[in-house]
Parts: C-alpha cells; structure tokens; sequence
C-alpha cells in the first residue's frame, strides 16, 4: 500500500469548511477545483448549449486544447489540499490528447478524480489506465433505451459503441480488482424516456453502472423541437413512474438519483405549462441585464465558498454559470491560491451567499441545475471510502460527527447575513470604539462573572462566535445558539 503525503491538508480543507459552515471566516481552499481542458467535442447532441446545430454559443476558434502545463504552477499550492477535481467544463475531455497526463499530473495529489464524458471513447487501454490510476468516477451522458431513441439525442454518437465502453470499463475493474473508477450516468427526462426509465435502469445495471442520475431537461429559447420534449415532475404521474424505477434500481442494486428532475414538480395540471415554460432558458445574458433587485435565490448559494472554475483562457470563477464577461482574477497574473483569498473573491462570495441574485449570477436564476448544497457529507463519504481504499487506512473517522451535522446552505446565509449587518452596522457608526467590554451580571450567583472583549473594524474582522448572534422574528436583535 502506498502512504498518504497529503491526508493533513485534505483534513484542512474540511475544518476550515465546517469552520465557515458555522458562521466562521471564509474557508482557506477550494474543495474542488474544476479544469476547462477543452472546448471540442466530437458529438452535436440537441440539448447541447455549447455544440447543438441549434446554438452557436461558442466561436470555432475557441475550440482548442488546454496543456496542463498551463494550470501546473498556479495550481500546485492549492492542489494538496483539494478534494476533487474534474478535468472538464464545456467539452468532450477525452478528444483531449493529453487527458492521460491531466489524470497522471492530478493523481499525484490524492485527489478524487471526476469527469464527464459521452462515452464515445471509451477504448480498453483507457479503461485499464483509469482503473490503474483509480480515477474515482467517470460519468457518462446517457439517455435512452434502444439506438433510435438514443441516437436521435446524441447527434453522431453510437448507442451500441457507448454501451461497449461502459462494458470494458467494468470489466477492467472487474481484472484489476478495484471498485474505481465508480460509473455514473447522467440521464436527462426527455418525455419519452421518462417513460421508459424502468427499462432504462435495468439496461444500466446489467452494464455494472453504480448511479443514474435523472436531470431535467433544459430548453432554449426559439428551438421548439427541443422545448416539446421537456417533461416536468407531476407525483400523479411522473411520480408513479419514478416509484417503480426506484423500486426496480433497488432490487438490481443500482443507486437511482431524481432529485434534480424532482425540482420541478407541479401541484396540479394548470401549473404544468408555467414551469415548463421556465425550463425554457434564454441566451446567455450579461452582467448589464440585471433582474429586479427583488429576486432571490432559494436556498442561497455556496459555490463560491467550495469551488474553482479555471477556465480555458485562465479566467478564474466558482462556477460556469457566473455570465461571461465577469472575472475573479486570471492565472496568467495571480496564483490560484492568491485568487481565492483575494478581497475581490471574499466580497463576491459573500455578496452572493447573502444578497443573491448579484448581475454575475443572472444566467443562474431560475435554473433549478445549480448545486442547492454544498455536498460536503457526500463529498467526505466519497474521499473517505476512495482514501481508505487507496491507502488501506481510515480518513479521519473523528470528524464524521462534525460533517454529518454541518448546516445546510440556507442556515450559513442566515448566520453570515446577521454577522454583516451587525458587525457591520457597529463600525459604521462615527467614532464606535474598536474594543468593547462586556461585564455580565450572573443573577444566580450574585456576581461579575464574564469578562468579553470585542474587536469591531468591519464584518470580516468579526470574531466567528459572533455569527451565532442573530435577529429574532420581529427585527430584534436576539441571542441564540446556531442549530
Ligand atoms: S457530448 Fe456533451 S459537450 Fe458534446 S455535444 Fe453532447 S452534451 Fe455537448
Ligand atoms: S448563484 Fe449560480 S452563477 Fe452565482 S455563483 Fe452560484 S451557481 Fe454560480
């Protein structure tokens, strides 16, 4: 068995997330880093927003390759410490040449390695390489039952090509004795494979798939071919449907996910058009076509308190939906790691946990595909499971406890927007000391007992403790202990 170098840090990384989580600073580093390899693909799938004949969103000469090179130095002081990292963004990453050095480079750092693809590539010596590197997932975009139904949605990809891909990279586990990479399918409810997703679960299963993942479908504006296609979550219906894949996934050991395609359920028959019509999503819009100051995101987001997005020309930003001409810096001038604690990242990342929707974030609202948790229980059963399997020890086991109770995205706004104001309003206030006193009276024992000291400059200086302080239904300010 080889030895951990980076167990310490990863640890890190998780304390000072669970810190953050309950009402503490900005979190040191990312856990997890996302890499724009490339934008080609070798398919024109029709829901596609990048590649689909019914949208041009990228130029042709934006369609290049990324070396790792260019992401090596910038990225060495932050890799130790972060948890995943998925070598794909907008493309196909295996039209990549040199994916194998992506995966070679990345593994050095005991991190989980994911990624995305359309399968199409999937040939044995790339099946035997991720296996020997225990790449920990590879997901697969996959929706349909027989050719015609797939082939018709993966413009020029294969049905029975892929379905031999994901065959070879099971049984190249199978060889090498080893549970990675786990495969994962993300399935997208086309209506006429929703219909048929008992069948589709089976197919999967017999292909040694370990999760499916059923997203909704997202249309766009003026492409009715794609929009007829959209199906929403009616439990009368829909529900039954989902009961018996579920019920069927179960029996056949396979994990079947709907919660994303479940966000859009409907109450009753007349809601059904007004949601599918926000599954219709318009053009990529920019900071200037700000939405009314008075929307909000629910629950609030925490992207940019967990991710790093490196994008293809070295832009850096915590997801890929912030809109295009909004940057957090560039690796070309600042480290990854500068980037992240920069005031400009912190300001931002407040600004959008409490406030949402910020201008840089209007391609997000209304798309129900954005992360609505921070994923770190998920994240730190995922690393555990892949650490003890890869280094024969237990992952920190103490700190369980602490992951399996941290709050969830909207209990962090509420205790974050309550130390901003507070501490915020106090030093707005002209000539409000820097140090305060608190002497408190213990009624019981008829004496002075505490003795507290504040230390108020701006909401970033706040002490963490302070966050727990938090106004009451009536405004008030009120004291209680963060649940
Ligand atoms: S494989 Fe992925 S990136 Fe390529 S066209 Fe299909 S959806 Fe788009
Ligand atoms: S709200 Fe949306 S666009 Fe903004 S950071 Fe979160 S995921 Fe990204």
């Amino acid at each position: 068995m080889p030895s951990s170098h980076y167990q310490t840090q990863k640890k890190q990384t998780l304390d000072s997330f669970l810190a953050f989580a309950n009402g503490g600073k900005h979190p040191k580093w990312p856990q997890e880093i996302f890499l724009d390899i490339t934008r080609t693909c070798n398919l024109k799938c029709i829901m596609c927003r990048t590649y689909s004949a019914g949208t041009k969103h990228i130029p042709k000469k934006m369609r290049s390759f990324v070396s790792p090179d260019a992401f090596e130095s910038s990225l060495k002081s932050l890799l130790p410490y972060a948890l995943m990292v998925h070598p794909y963004v907008f493309g196909e990453p295996t039209t990549h040449p040199q994916l194998r050095s992506y995966v070679d480079w990345l593994s050095r750092y005991e991190v989980l390695i994911h990624f995305v693809t359309n399968g199409m590539k999937l040939d044995a010596s790339f099946c035997d390489f991720l296996v020997a590197r225990s790449v920990f997932a590879v997901t697969v975009s996959f929706s349909g039952v027989t050719s015609t139904d797939y082939e018709q949605i993966y413009v020029g990809a294969k049905f029975n090509q892929v379905l031999e891909g994901i065959s070879r990279l099971t049984k190249a586990k199978q060889r090498q004795h080893s549970p990675y990479p786990l495969v994962f399918i993300n399935s997208i409810a086309f209506r006429s494979h929703l219909d048929k997703l008992v069948e589709f679960v089976e197919l999967m299963a017999g292909y040694g798939v370990n999760k499916i993942f059923l997203t909704s479908l997202a249309g766009f504006r003026g492409f009715p071919q794609l929009n007829e296609k959209i199906t929403v979550f009616r439990p009368w219906r829909e529900g039954q449907i989902l009961d018996a894949a579920k019920k069927r996934a179960f029996e056949l050991g396979v994990e079947l996910d709907t919660t994303q395609f479940e966000r859009s359920k409907v109450e009753n028959e007349n809601e059904v058009s007004k949601v599918h019509q926000a599954m219709i999503l318009p053009p990529p819009i920019d900071e200037k076509d700000d939405l009314p100051s008075t929307s909000k995101f629910t629950p609030p987001c925490c992207e940019p308190y967990v991710t790093l997005f490196c994008l293809r020309d070295l832009e850096v930003k915590p997801c890929c939906l912030t809109v295009p001409s909004v940057s957090f810096g560039n690796l070309k001038a600042q480290s990854a790691e500068s980037i992240w604690n920069s005031p400009r990242w912190k300001t931002l990342s407040r600004n959008i946990l409490t406030d949402a929707p910020r201008s840089i974030c209007n391609n997000c609202f209304g798309i129900s595909c954005r992360p609505f948790n921070h994923r770190l229980k998920e994240k730190y059963r995922y690393y555990s499971e892949w650490f003890r399997y890869r280094f024969g020890i237990p992952f920190y086991p103490e700190i369980k406890p602490l992951v399996d109770t941290v709050p969830d995205n909207q209990s962090i706004a509420e205790s974050h927007k309550v130390s901003s104001h507070f501490t915020h309003k106090l030093s707005k206030i002209s000539g409000f000391p820097k140090h305060l006193f608190f002497v408190l009276w213990n009624k019981k024992a008829q004496d002075w007992i505490t003795v507290i000291m504040l230390h108020i400059t701006s909401p970033k200086e706040a002490p963490p403790w302070l966050t727990k302080f938090k106004p009451n239904n009536q405004g008030d300010r009120n004291v209680r202990g963060h649940s």
